[in-house]
């Protein structure tokens, strides 16, 4: 195996316990797709890495010693992350979970989620992707009981993103249950699966009473999973705002598979800053409002970011706030830290009193690396306005 020599810096971080490994770790030009030992300028061992470019970082630290990347290590890694989500398993109202989350697992540029009797796998670097045969073999091992498995392609160079992995093939679409709610899912069509399970809990506040009672708008709703979480929780109204034409109709699936009337639950194809401007004409008011963009938008007019104009959503979303209404924050941006996504609310506010009811991170099955803070990306705040 090769070794390489890191600096004093990155040698520090390597023990602190981050796993991720950054181009700016390794000054000289490095092989790439391989094992490596790491050593410290002393030469002493600090463990063994994998290099691989992705999205963010060329690699990640596996671990203390010398380690073999063989059939054997994988099996260990996925029964230690399958014991740790014991109760995941025994609660039969909750089919789809995460089973394997990268460094939080001790195994970064991987995730396994589970939906029903079928496992979905994230390469996110054509390293752990070229180790496919190895870690497919070693995790039917430890899940004989699944009926199949498919898998997303999350880098760059290949000429898919989705394919059928192994086993039997799942329907094009079929329900799954989270909190005893219904969600239909789609397994290979494209990198989305119609549910964002980080954010289990978040639903799971909307069906234990959160939206009793109260119109719910949901804002961003993508297939308007809040919604239904809400209509399920007894909300007597829900609106779901999404500019992607296909939202509709996916949004709708989820409802039917609940068998909810859709009559008090509406769906409007459309830009959030013109649906916040039609309900500021029509005197509309909600009493539960969820904000759950992505980190990036852009539309006709204008680009958004959340690091620099969450402020805005708050703001407006506030001029058609009910009296004592709630709002619920939430973003999934690495890049913002959780001290500077509230300070972006509290710019929203604009000193309008409120109160923090509750603050969301990953749920366990998304479990992190406690010793890397961007690792836990998810930050939602539940708000309630005192007035
Ligand atoms: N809240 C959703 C996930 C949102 S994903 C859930 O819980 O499932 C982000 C969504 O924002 C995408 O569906 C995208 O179509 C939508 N989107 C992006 N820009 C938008 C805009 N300006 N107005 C409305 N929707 C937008």
């Amino acid at each position: 195996m090769k070794k390489l020599t890191v600096g004093a810096q990155v040698a520090k971080k390597i023990r602190k316990g981050i796993q991720l490994l950054d181009a700016g770790d390794f000054p000289e030009s490095l092989e790439m797709e391989t094992v490596v030992e790491l050593q410290d300028q002393s030469g002493q061992l600090l463990g063994t890495a994998y290099l691989s470019q992705q999205n963010k970082g060329i690699g990640w630290y596996i671990g203390t010693g010398k380690r073999k990347l063989d059939s054997v290590f994988y099996h260990n890694l996925f029964q230690a992350a399958k014991s740790k989500r014991r109760a995941y398993f025994e609660d039969s109202h909750t089919t789809a979970f995460r089973i394997f989350n990268q460094d939080g697992d001790g195994f970064g540029g991987l995730s396994i989620d589970l939906y029903g009797d079928f496992a979905l796998f994230s390469w996110y670097n054509a390293f752990v992707y070229s180790q496919k045969e190895t870690i497919v073999a070693a995790f039917q091992s430890v899940y004989p009981e699944l009926a199949g498995g498919y898998e997303k392609i999350r880098f760059k160079g290949l000429d898919y993103e989705s394919a059928h992995l192994f086993g039997q093939e799942a329907p094009a679409n079929f329900t799954i249950l989270e909190n005893g709610v219904s969600y239909q899912v789609f397994l290979n069509d494209g990198l989305m699966t119609g549910i964002f399970l980080d954010q289990h809990q978040v639903r799971g506040s909307l069906v234990d009473g959160l939206a009793a009672g109260k119109s719910v708008l949901n804002m961003f709703s993508y297939t308007a999973a809040f919604s239904v979480a809400a209509a399920m929780g007894g909300a007597v109204e829900t609106r779901s705002v999404d500019l992607a034409k296909r939202s509709r109709e996916l949004s709708q699936a989820h409802f039917v598979a609940n068998h909810i009337d859709l009559e008090q639950h509406f769906f409007h194809v459309m830009d959030v800053f013109e649906y916040f401007k039609y309900a500021q004409k029509k005197g509309l008011g909600f009493d539960v409002i969820v904000i759950d963009p992505p980190s990036f938008a852009r539309n006709k007019k204008q680009t958004f970011s959340v690091v620099k104009d969450y402020h805005k959503l708050v703001s407006q979303a506030l001029t058609i706030l009910n009296p004592k209404g709630v709002l619920i924050t939430s973003t999934n941006a690495s890049n913002l830290s959780i001290e500077k996504f509230k300070a972006q609310i509290e710019k929203g506010f604009a000193g309008i009193p409120h109160k923090y009811l509750a603050t969301y991170r990953l749920p366990s099955d998304f479990a992190v690396n406690q010793s890397d803070e961007s690792s836990n990306y998810l930050k939602v705040f539940t708000i309630q306005v005192e007035k």
